[in-house]
Order: structure tokens, then sequence, then C-alpha cells
């Protein structure tokens, strides 16, 4: 089951995107969000395809589920992204924009 995916930092940056699989692909495509270091840009890919590289500069990408990337505090909520092979957690991330670790992954809907 895929979920509709808000994304929005206190810098202003905010985009939304569907992420997961749907019932028809779940078994080749699982869509989520990474993060091009080298350019900064924040994508959405096919995290079973191991190949995928940045569409702009053709450098690696970074998943969001990379410890790295996230910033965790206290308790945390639900994780807003949740499929069998990838796990986005209810963390304060890092954004694309702004470089700070304080942009949030919200779940708002499902697609499927
Ligand atoms: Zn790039
Ligand atoms: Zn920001």
């Amino acid at each position: 089951m895929g979920g509709i995916i808000k994304v929005n930092c206190e810098c202003g940056f905010e985009t939304d995107f569907m992420g997961g699989s749907g019932s028809e692909n779940f078994e080749t495509v699982c869509k989520a969000p990474a993060l091009c270091l080298s350019c900064n840009k924040f994508v959405v890919e096919n995290y079973m395809d191991k190949g995928v590289v940045c569409p702009d500069c053709k450098g690696k990408i970074t998943y969001y589920d990379d410890v790295n990337l996230q910033e965790r505090e206290g308790e945390e909520g639900e994780a807003p992204v949740k499929t069998t092979i990838f796990i986005l957690p209810d963390a304060k991330c890092l954004c694309p924009k702004c470089g700070k670790k304080q942009m949030k992954f919200k779940h708002v809907g499902c697609w499927a």
C-alpha cells in the first residue's frame, strides 16, 4: 500500500509525493524519498532499484532511512512511511534547501 506524504520544513521548503507501492507493482517498486548530497536535490526513487542515481547530476543519492539524514528527538510517533523494505522514521530530516535537520514527513493519505 502506498502513502501520500507531505514534506515540509521551517525554512519554507515543501513538497509532496506518493511513497511505497501500488497493489500492481509492489514486488518491483517501492517509492522512497532520497537526497542527492552533491546538488541538494530532493528526489523520490524506486528503493528496489539499486542502480538509481540523481536525475540531475547522475551522482549517488542517499535515502532518508539513512541515520545520517535524521535527527531523532525524544518520543517518536508513528513512521510516516512504512513498507516491508523501507521505513521512514518520525524524525527531523535533512532539508535540501536550508541544509538543517528540521524537515518533517507527514502521512496524509493512501493510494493503491
Ligand atoms: Zn544531484
Ligand atoms: Zn529547510
